[in-house]
């Protein structure tokens, strides 16, 4: 779709964001790991929140998960949503260990469709020049 029609917020990034959004950009979910404790965070900030360390690196990760909760949402909260009622936002625990609230696309917006635990892998959506967001979809079948 031309961005200019794209009427929902756009995310900015921070300092602190810049290389989460990068990997965005590339398609690849990107996100700070902490040396100290050996664990994956989110969302992205200068110290790690488990153990307050400052020895922080970026890593790629497999981009799947599963979906830890969910809410279908019949109402929009931001006009930029109002043609696309109903759909799905969720919290997806990823196998690295982090959880990032999200949306779930390429499913139906019906109980009877999901459920938590539900194996789901990243999907980016490019909606600018400099943002894609991370969506996340089914797995088609468990390996
Ligand atoms: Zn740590």
């Amino acid at each position: 779709m031309p961005k200019q029609q794209y009427a929902k917020p756009i995310p900015t990034p921070s300092p602190e964001t810049q290389r989460y959004w990068e990997g965005c950009k590339s398609h690849e979910l990107w996100l700070p790991f902490c040396r100290a404790c050996q664990s994956f965070y989110f969302y992205p900030r200068r110290f790690c929140p488990q153990c307050f360390g400052w020895d922080i690196e970026w890593r790629q990760v497999s981009g799947r998960g599963k979906v830890y909760s969910y809410a279908i949402q019949h109402r929009a909260f931001h006009p930029g949503w109002a043609q696309e009622t109903p759909y799905v936002t969720a919290i997806v625990e990823l196998d690295e260990g982090p959880r990032l609230y999200t949306n779930l696309v390429d499913v139906e917006p019906d109980p009877k469709s999901l459920r938590c635990d539900m194996p789901v892998e990243v999907v980016f959506e490019d909606i600018s020049e400099e943002i894609s967001l991370p969506r996340f979809r089914p797995v088609a079948k468990e390996e």
